[in-house]
């Protein structure tokens, strides 16, 4: 009977991975690209395409079930025509679309996508979500394996060091932690943060009780001098990864414009997810969906700023917060959200409405009465009008609070799921 189950179950492996294993090679493809615009066009140009030495991601769930982001990736075998891999992502490029600036100027940004390696000719597309929430074809990249222009290089290589690992990446969520502002002789301090931010990641739900499908890894690389840029205090620092707060004149939020770097380092792990940590007290952080994530380490609120950022970049969630000037319209009403948190109840079917207790009104009025439950509360997305949120507080939403609601844990846990199955 036990051979006849390990038989079956390396059946169920195999079927699993049967379609990666046909398909795509166990490293990834990493393309490089410029992406140019205003607040109303985008253009994608393409800079470098390489060969990473691994991939993190899952080899059984390929196609993105989710439809979160503001622009996806698909991937077609040339030959077949057969999609073989999609993903969703945002980025910073798109925030700025909708800063005041993006209306008088046209700026492009370094952006990185990446895939297995496919083995035979593919065709990968490039989309961008339009005004209406659907995706339009923006680019199209014909991929050669034969093309010896593509190359295996790692320019960047560093050591890295297991903060803990569970098991192999493609079965788990994979989070590279990268150090910005770190010397040579801060490695150390590294080191300690980097467990620090397990302890922390580990102390909310649900990652606590997920915390075996997790590895975590941290990248030592040096940076010429300690801390970071605070362009409005006329402080610049010689950091590996160039992390800036005021981006888009948003004091708080700290961000790269180092993308390449950023992509570099990364590769030197298996992940699934990328993580800066920057060596400074001063409070900020910022998180990308399927991008990237910043936290200092050192405030006080470095706790929360972790694990809020995260939400973000691992699971898509929305702020649930209301009022951030840097941004105009960033929600359109007429629009349902991507973010599974957020809605604007033009197709409020496709949230949460199933964990609502009956009974509980919607919209749902913020008093006394309805602080503890899951609803629909008026103000989220920045905006104080027309944009709701599932519960009076959140983690996606203040500090004040411990807790992701039951929304975002739900989301969260959707996506563990997705990456560890
Ligand atoms: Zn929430």
């Amino acid at each position: 009977m036990r051979s006849l189950f390990i038989f079956l179950l390396m059946g169920m492996l195999f079927k699993g991975t049967a379609q990666f294993d046909a398909y795509f090679e166990n490293k990834s493809l990493r393309i490089d690209y410029q992406h140019a615009g205003n607040s109303t066009e985008d253009f994608y140009f393409l800079d470098e395409v390489k060969i990473e030495p691994f991939w993190g991601g899952s080899r059984t769930n390929l196609i993105d079930p989710f439809g979160y982001g503001e622009y996806q990736i698909k991937v077609f075998d040339q030959s077949s025509g057969q999609l073989i891999f999609s993903r969703g992502y945002s980025t910073l490029f798109m925030e700025w679309q909708t800063t005041a600036e993006a209306k008088k100027l046209q700026k492009s940004f370094s952006e990185t996508v990446c895939l297995p390696l496919p083995k035979k000719p593919a065709r990968i597309e490039f989309y961008t979500r339009n005004r209406a929430g659907d995706f339009e074809k923006k680019y199209e990249y014909a991929f050669n394996p034969s093309d010896y222009f593509i190359h295996p290089e790692q320019r960047m290589i560093f050591p890295v060091f297991d903060v803990q690992v569970n098991g192999d990446p493609s079965q788990k969520v994979d989070i590279v932690i990268l150090p910005d502002g770190y010397t040579s002789r801060e490695l150390k301090k590294f080191k300690k943060d980097c467990q620090q931010f397990a302890g922390i990641l580990f102390s909310f739900e649900p990652f606590r009780s997920n915390r075996s499908k997790f590895n975590i890894r941290g990248v030592l690389a040096p940076s010429q001098e300690p801390g970071n840029d605070i362009p409005a205090d006329g402080v610049w620092k010689n950091s590996i990864l160039e992390t800036s707060f005021y981006t888009f004149d948003s004091e708080r939020y700290c961000m790269t414009r180092a993308n390449k770097t950023m992509a570099d380092l990364a590769a030197n792990a298996p992940y699934d997810q990328i993580y800066i940590l920057v060596n400074q007290d001063k409070y900020g952080g910022g998180g990308i969906f399927n991008q990237y994530c910043v936290s200092v380490s050192g405030n006080l609120s470095s706790a929360k700023i972790i694990v809020h950022e995260f939400g973000h970049g691992f699971a898509g969630l929305g702020d649930e917060y209301v009022g951030d000037v840097s941004y105009n319209e960033f929600y359109p009403l007429d629009v349902e959200p991507w973010e599974p948190n957020l809605t604007t109840l033009v197709h409020f079917d496709r949230k949460w409405g199933a964990m609502i207790t009956p009974g509980v009104p919607v919209p749902t009025p913020d008093t006394k009465e309805y602080e503890q439950v899951i609803g629909v509360f008026e103000g989220g997305g920045y905006a104080t009008k027309g944009v709701y949120r599932p519960v009076h507080d959140c983690l996606m939403n203040t500090f004040d609070g411990d807790v992701f609601c039951g929304v975002c844990r739900d989301a969260i846990q959707r996506m563990i799921d997705f990456h560890s199955k």
